[in-house]
């Protein structure tokens, strides 16, 4: 029975959940962290959540676990750099994942294993069935960043950045960027990038679904949201052009702002795409706080990449 198991490692939580051969979850847990606890104890913690899975479900352990984590890993023995959870910084967490848990261990950002839960368990769900269909996921918050998946895969790329759309120039912008670059689509359309956008403008600070919320009747907020819908279309736009995805879904808070599925929006897309009519979906997500374990159980042996059917 082909199981799947996942992991999402995040700062204040860690969740584990089991998939049976439809994708479907058939069980879930989680646990805190404990961060402040060190590096050691948050390989006891992963070590015995899986313990428990496996206790809780009567299924044996696997051969193999994917586990989704801010940050990256890098060489044969997954160093994290840039992760959030500051413990993990410079640590071979694969390898001593591998070493603690017996089993195979995959890593993947939480950007790619929401890009692939939801286009294949959620919004792209659909679309995904089309052999040689690929999605764009988005993910649109405190960071601008993406991932690319296709085949029930995600594509990583030589460096490891592919779908990095949030580091790609935005013309006429030039706001300085953490990466060191200017102008980048993150400095703009990230939620701190627009909420400063609209203090500048109103002299007000506003978190931004409010700015949403309060729309036309707000000058600067009207100009806020305007700002964001020619950019992301722009931006958006720019990557179309390159990857020509079959959907597009868009998570994290800036993608909870509605007007991003407005018709302004697809206009706003569709007038830097290089063709007459924008014929894709873009769509919000489906599994909100899920996609992050169910992306890590998905990163695992799957029997779409044997070009098996799916059941
Ligand atoms: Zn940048």
């Amino acid at each position: 029975m082909s199981w799947r198991w996942g992991i999402d490692l995040g700062g204040t939580k860690i969740e584990a959940a089991i998939l049976d051969a439809s994708m479907r979850p058939i069980i879930r847990e989680r646990v805190e962290t404990g961060q402040e606890q060190g590096y050691g104890h948050i390989l006891m913690q992963i070590s015995a959540l899986v313990s428990t899975l496996s206790e809780k479900s009567g299924i044996p352990m696997p051969r193999q676990i994917g586990i989704g984590t801010p940050g990256r890993t890098e060489g044969p023995e997954g160093v994290v750099k840039n992760s959030n959870t500051a413990c993990l910084n410079g640590m071979p967490l694969q390898r001593d994942l591998e070493e603690v848990l017996g089993m195979e261990v995959l890593i993947e950002n939480d950007a790619n294993c929401f890009a692939l839960a939801e286009s294949m368990m959620g919004a792209g769900r659909d679309e995904m069935l089309s052999p040689g269909a690929l999605a764009f996921g988005i993910i649109l918050g405190t960071g601008v960043g993406g991932g690319i998946v296709t085949g029930g895969r995600v594509i990583r790329g030589a460096h490891g950045i592919a779908g990095e759309w949030g580091h790609n120039p935005l013309p006429g912008e030039d706001a300085p960027c953490y990466c060191g670059r200017r102008g980048c689509v993150e400095t703009v359309i990230s939620g701190p990038a627009l909420e400063r956008y609209y203090a500048s403008r109103s002299g007000r600070e506003l978190p931004l679904r409010e700015i949403a919320a309060v729309g036309s009747r707000d000058q600067a907020a009207r100009e806020t949201i305007e700002r964001l819908v020619a950019s992301f279309g722009a931006a958006l736009g720019a990557v179309i052009n390159i990857l020509d995805p079959d959907i597009v879904i868009i998570g994290g808070g800036v993608g909870n702002i509605r007007q991003l599925y407005s018709p302004a929006s697809r206009a706003a897309i569709a007038a830097q795409v290089f063709n007459r009519t924008l014929d894709i979906p873009v769509l919000p997500p489906l599994l909100g706080d899920s996609a992050g374990v169910f992306g890590a159980a998905l990163l695992t042996d799957s029997p779409f990449s044997s070009g098996a059917s799916r059941g």
